[in-house]
């Protein structure tokens, strides 16, 4: 069992102390570390070969461009994408959903559209459909789910009507944990005829993403979660779509030609994105991809899945302890490369007795416990739950048994004080 990957070392931020007190990192859902290669690999080139990328005839703004299109090949490879002209780098999940919601709303949704999203979504997948849906009369329909916070796939399957035009589904719930059947909710949108968009935020740093498998239209994913640097993310298109969508934002580097009277347009994936990129980060994600590739995205997984079992045993053991979300964890399989739908990934929400989740995370974070507390983005999902918000730790590869019994003693400490 490869409980273990001891790789703390890359990732100096993780020995230093809060309060006087070890740190234990448990807010991986929010942003993760950054391992050394991913700093050292940014300093390198911001010293040595920092030039805008794509305008210049100069050795610097070339070996930019290409380390910038390397970085392309680097994210086409890591979710098996067919070309890399399907690969739009964004500043992050956020702006790849808004994009889509805006092109698509703009070329494809009228009055009386149907939009279908699920009850489980972060923020950056509901307002930025209700923005279009504002401008464009078309509606909302929400998937719901069980009490143990897995999506009704009947119901699913009645929500589609002559008007449905898109599905855009979270992959893993940032707040439960639960790995959607994506797959399956895929084929059943396409036997309607309608594409689907996936948020991947929570699922590209766990475990491995084959876009084609998968068979989605769109998958949009952020650096920051992943080891990778902020202020950087994809956006995964079918070719197809990326051809038929309008353009996102208008600028440089999207144009093919300019004159007052007509304007053309570039090529996908240029023409959404307008503006000098952060080829820096797009830089520092290539090096974080093949920081993860280099250790393997299947022990990752295993990793993480034995620690998030070892978690949800322990946590629930805990008196007046409430877990939300699936208790069943998955094991890997390297053949499929596809977690069981409705398991549990790397998050764990939870609240204890009547102790209020930021006094808990107060508390937590006096003993150098970082977790995240609230709402976390997901205000219909806490109205669903009955919650006002919740306490959530979620992990990444370098947290390890020690975090997770340090957590639970935490906790057990905190209970003593109330
Ligand atoms: N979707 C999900 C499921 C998320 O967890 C997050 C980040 N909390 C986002 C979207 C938004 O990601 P970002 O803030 O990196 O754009």
């Amino acid at each position: 069992m490869d409980d273990e990957l001891n790789r703390r070392e890359d990732f100096p931020i993780l020995s230093r102390t809060v309060y006087g007190k070890p740190l234990v990192y448990l807010d991986n859902g929010a942003t993760t570390q950054k391992p050394l290669c991913v700093l050292d690999a940014m300093r390198e080139e911001y010293l040595n070969v920092n030039a805008n990328v794509h305008r210049g005839v100069h050795w610097m703004s070339q070996q930019a461009t290409e380390l910038h299109e390397q970085a392309r090949e680097t994210v086409r490879r890591f979710i098996n994408a067919r070309s890399t002209t399907e690969i739009v780098f964004t500043r992050g999940t956020t702006e790849g959903l808004n994009l889509v919601a805006s092109s698509f709303s703009d070329a494809f949704l009228g009055e009386g559209d149907e939009v279908i999203v699920s009850v489980m979504e972060h923020h950056s997948n509901i307002v930025p459909w209700q923005l279009q849906a504002q401008k464009k009369g078309f509606r909302l329909r929400v998937i719901p789910m069980t009490d143990e916070g897995v999506l009704r796939l009947d119901e699913y399957e009645r929500l589609f009507s002559p008007r449905t035009q898109i599905v855009s589904i979270t992959h893993v719930s940032n707040v439960l944990g639960t790995v959607n059947p994506v797959q399956e909710m895929i084929r059943i949108a396409h036997e309607h005829g309608v594409p689907v968009v996936v948020d991947g935020a929570q699922s590209a740093p766990h475990f491995k993403i084959d876009v084609q498998q998968l068979d989605c239209d769109f998958f949009a994913f952020s650096g920051h979660k992943m080891y990778g640097p902020t202020g950087v993310g994809v956006l995964y298109g079918k070719e197809n779509w990326l051809d038929r969508l309008p353009p996102y934002q208008g600028g440089g580097e999207m144009i093919e030609n300019v004159s007052f009277e007509k304007t053309t347009f570039e090529r996908p994936p240029l023409k959404f994105e307008a503006g000098t990129p952060d080829y820096i980060a797009t830089h520092g994600l290539a090096v974080a991809i093949d920081y993860m590739t280099s250790i393997g995205l299947d022990r990752i997984e295993l990793h993480e899945q034995e620690l998030t079992r070892y978690a949800l045993q322990q946590l629930s053991a805990i008196p007046g302890m409430t877990i939300y979300g699936p208790l069943d964890t998955h094991h890997p399989s390297p053949t499929t490369h596809h977690p069981a739908p409705n398991t549990h990934d790397a998050v764990i929400s939870f609240n204890v007795g009547a102790i209020h989740h930021m006094d808990m995370g107060t508390l937590l974070d006096r003993l150098g416990i970082a977790v995240r507390t609230g709402h976390h983005c997901a205000q219909p999902l806490m109205n669903r739950l009955g919650v006002l918000g919740t306490v959530r730790a979620s992990f990444a590869l370098y947290n390890n048994k020690v975090d997770v019994d340090t957590l639970v003693a935490g906790i057990r400490r905190v209970q003593k004080m109330f």
